[in-house]
């Protein structure tokens, strides 16, 4: 039976809580325990498929088809363990599903209340595949004292009660902030905090602080009295130059000792850190530096790309330089020329995106490297942008475009070179869909597999002729276009198993053109980086226009 580790936030948000669980989770694997790592959110949408990646970052996709929360993402990343429906859900989902039950009458007519219903629906999900690992991490999300996380609070206080004595271990991310003017780090926001916690019954026996400095014995003695954890328990949680060094660090800081000692595991097995050694020292001696323009709308916020972010510095972690990626918003190019812009870079990305604000710009900006040779890669609208391109520059169809920016503006202007899909394979079953079933989980969603050309330079990438990625999109490109587009140069390197929906498309007479309808950079880790992306980068690499 798993032990569970909980991990809660205090005094601010955005101190790394999902950064700190997927280290600990990578630590303890290390320790070789197997993971499996849950965030609990207490936002109210059902899931955030439906929000503005401006609003909560981007989307992570996992392979069963779930639009989850980003922090999935930091959970794959680290562990290399594949998301699953299963592992995230929020306070929308909890009392749809607490009043989807309702309805059925399943509640025999009873009162229906936060307690004991809603906490029950909490606990039977985190009890989900409890067998099957040595340890679940469980994050909650925000921050406590938050009206609408108090549910969650109150599901693991119960939970860890009805599991035997030392099962459950709390740990509570904290501030230290340092005050100049009395020249010390400040225990009293986090005194606060745990005093918050130990309020609504919960006691966390770690405390993991962030600080710009390391915190000195007196604080951390302070500390461990105000708030009743062990001194060695107090986790000082310093900025870093990457966040892949954050399991090389908190090994250093004692965290995994600290969380084995909780559960009285003694004695601890020996970490081997030897995947975490290497990743640290790639991300030093990293020599020179490539340049990426990402073309794309969200550019305003690096979160909305986080995983495209992550999967180029893995990819830069691969061939051992620094990955400088600059986001550009592509409505410039509709105003200006591109290559004003453009010809700065080693290389052009391309990243997925949906409606048509910014298209023609990124049409530009994929004309701009395919005639030029700048390495390419395009990620799902990516890659119908590119197609889009061909088809109006080199195929003759002068007015190609995608039917996503008809039905957007409710008129026909383009030759639908992409077009709306309403049916397709799912393993051995079909899916089908209604043109107007438009919001919220009605797309190609998670993973399928993709037929290579074996002279591809994506089946090079991969070293294989059989694939499967993550999906997460309406449109198509649509196959009937494919012997034009062929004429003018255009490789159609990968197709659905039943031949019919174009994957991946290339340029054979260029450098590194790819286009994919899938998302690599959601498999991407540092120490497996996505081989598209590393390819990608080798390719911007060996770009010497500028070096
Ligand atoms: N908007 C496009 C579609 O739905 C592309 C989606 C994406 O880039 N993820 O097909």
């Amino acid at each position: 039976m798993a032990r569970f580790v909980f991990i809660t936030g205090g005094v601010v948000s955005s101190l790394g809580k999902g950064l700190a669980s997927a280290a600990l989770g990578a630590l303890l694997q290390a320790r070789g325990f197997s993971v499996r790592l849950r965030k609990l959110d207490p936002y109210l949408n059902v899931d955030p498929g439906t929000m503005s990646p401006f609003e909560h970052g981007e989307v992570f996709v996992t392979d069963d088809g779930a639009e989850t929360d980003l922090d999935l993402g930091h959970y794959e990343r680290f562990t290399g363990v594949a998301a699953r429906m299963t592992d995230s859900i929020s306070s929308g989902r909890v009392y749809s599903n607490v009043l989807e039950k309702e309805r059925r009458g399943e509640y025999l007519g009873k009162t229906i209340q936060v307690i004991p219903h809603v906490t029950n629906e909490i606990k039977d999900f985190i009890r989900i595949g409890e067998d099957e690992v040595d340890f679940m991490l469980c994050e909650i999300g925000g921050t406590v004292g938050d009206i609408e996380g108090l549910p969650f609070f109150e599901a693991i206080r119960q939970f860890a009660q009805e599991k035997p004595r030392g099962q459950c271990v709390f740990m509570h991310l904290t501030l230290l902030p340092y005050i100049g003017a009395a020249g010390e780090l400040k225990t009293k926001p986090t005194q606060h905090s745990v005093k918050e916690l130990r309020s609504i019954g919960l006691a966390p026996d770690i405390l993991v602080c962030r600080a710009d400095r390391p915190i000195p014995a007196k604080e951390r003695e302070k500390l461990a009295l105000f708030c009743n954890v062990r001194p060695d328990s107090v986790i000082a949680a310093l900025d870093l130059k990457s966040i892949y060094e954050a399991p090389m660090a908190y090994h250093r800081q004692g965290l995994d000792q600290a969380v084995l000692d909780a559960f009285g595991i003694s004695p601890a097995p020996r970490p081997n850190l030897e995947r975490w050694e290497d990743v640290t020292d790639r991300v030093d001696t990293a020599e020179g530096e490539v340049r990426i323009a990402v073309v794309g709308k969200y550019t305003q916020l690096e979160d909305a790309y986080k995983s495209v972010s992550e999967a180029l510095t893995h990819g830069g972690m691969a061939n051992r330089v620094k990955v400088r990626a600059e986001w550009v918003d592509s409505e410039i190019f509709e105003r200006e020329d591109p290559s004003v812009y453009l010809q700065d870079f080693h290389a052009i990305l391309v990243p997925g995106g949906f409606g048509e604000r910014g298209t023609e710009g990124m049409i530009k900006a994929a004309q701009f490297a395919r005639e030029k040779g700048v390495p390419y890669l395009g990620i799902c609208l990516g890659m119908q942008i590119a197609v889009i391109e061909a088809a109006r520059n080199l195929a003759g169809l002068k007015d190609a475009g995608s039917e996503e920016f008809d039905h957007e503006a409710g008129k026909k202007r383009f030759t639908p070179v992409v077009y709306h899909l309403k049916e397709w394979v799912k393993g051995n079953h079909t899916v089908a869909r209604k043109v107007d079933d438009d919001k919220g989980g009605t797309m190609r969603l998670g993973a399928y597999t993709a037929i290579l050309r074996p002279d591809s330079k994506t089946a090079k990438a991969y070293g294989t002729t059989e694939i499967e990625e993550r999906h997460r999109h309406r449109y198509e490109v649509d196959g009937k276009y494919r012997e034009k587009l062929e004429a003018c140069g255009m490789v159609f390197a990968g197709m659905s198993p039943d031949g019919r929906l174009p994957e991946i498309i290339e340029w054979k007479d260029h450098p590194w053109f790819v286009g994919v309808q899938f998302h690599p950079e959601l498999k991407s880790k540092p120490f497996a980086p996505a081989p598209l992306f590393r390819d990608f980068i080798r390719a911007a690499k060996e770009v010497d226009r500028l070096v």
